[in-house]
């Protein structure tokens, strides 16, 4: 059987190992999938005990997609681009990195749910590995602009500037968004995975017909999507769905074979459920 993982910190909550199983399922491949908890301070170590146990692959979330591209031997151009990997794979003795959270992202917005990006004021917050990783994806569907806007400012001056030749992509600090709205809102944050302080930004971002996208799943709403609610939001979706067409890309890299998504949809969340 090969030997795949999510590397992460937190792990627990990952339906990663139960997307991949039902993949592997079917479409008939011998694998398994587990979850690696690491810490914070041993990324590579734990990823270098993983090769020596046979370890294949690997997905990686937060907070380690940086240095995931740090250890990677070579990487895909949307990798490189983003500075961050979600998707290792172990080839001829190196790790080759490849980050499939922007396909994920828009396949999930325009196939999955019916929000089309073209000619949007898109605003993303958060400025790690996963808002770097959707960027370019997010500007190749010719939105009328990005914004991005993370706690720590330079963060996202530093994203908007990577990413300005692709298309309009400019950052604003929390504060500059008070009196804005914009079409479609994706938190890119890890805010809500370990802590329920409200968000630095003010609740006027949400256009009155606007869309929020949290990339966080769960079995309940999640407080971002609450609160985008709370402040006009007239639609949410959270993160699934991203997260299963992302796996599919990864899975694809390494086995080869693209699954079909909608059966995984259907397992995780049945109609009816939140
Ligand atoms: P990183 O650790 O690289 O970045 C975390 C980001 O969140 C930073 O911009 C950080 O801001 C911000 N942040 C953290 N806490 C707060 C807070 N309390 N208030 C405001 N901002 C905060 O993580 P990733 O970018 O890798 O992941 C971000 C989230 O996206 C995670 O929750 C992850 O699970 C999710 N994700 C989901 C995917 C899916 O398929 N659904 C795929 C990829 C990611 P600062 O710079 O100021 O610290």
């Amino acid at each position: 059987m090969d030997k795949y993982a999510v590397i992460g910190n937190p792990v627990a909550h990952s339906k990663s190992p139960q997307i991949h199983a039902a993949f592997a399922h079917a479409t008939g491949q011998g694998m398994t999938y587990e979850r690696l908890l690491a810490p914070k301070d041993a990324f590579a170590a734990t990823v270098d005990a993983f090769v020596r146990d046979g370890g294949f692959g690997l997905n990686v979330t937060v907070p380690f997609k940086l240095e995931a591209h740090a250890l990677a031997d070579s990487c895909s151009a949307r990798a490189e681009l983003a500075g961050a990997v979600n998707t290792l794979k172990r080839e001829h003795g190196t790790w080759y990195g490849d980050n499939t959270d922007g396909p994920g992202i828009v396949r999930d917005l325009a196939h999955n749910l019916g929000v089309a990006l073209a000619g949007r004021e898109v605003l993303v917050l958060g400025a790690g590995g996963a808002a770097r990783g959707i960027m370019s994806a997010l500007l190749a569907e010719r939105p009328h602009s990005v914004t991005i806007s993370n706690r720590t400012a330079h963060k996202a001056a530093d994203v908007a500037r990577l990413f300005s030749r692709f298309g309009n992509v400019v950052a604003a600090a929390p504060p500059a968004l008070a009196g804005r709205a914009f079409d479609v809102v994706i938190n890119a944050t890890s805010a809500g995975l370990a802590d329920a302080a409200p968000p630095p930004w003010p609740g006027t971002i949400f256009a009155s017909a606007g869309f929020a996208y949290d990339m966080i799943y769960g079995d309940a709403p999640t407080s971002f999507l609450l609160w985008a609610l709370r402040h006009g939001a007239a639609r949410t979706a959270d993160g699934l769905g991203m997260l299963i067409e992302q796996a599919a890309e990864s899975f694809l890299l390494w086995r080869g074979v693209r699954p079909a998504t909608g059966p995984v949809f259907a397992l995780l969340r049945p109609a009816g459920s939140s």
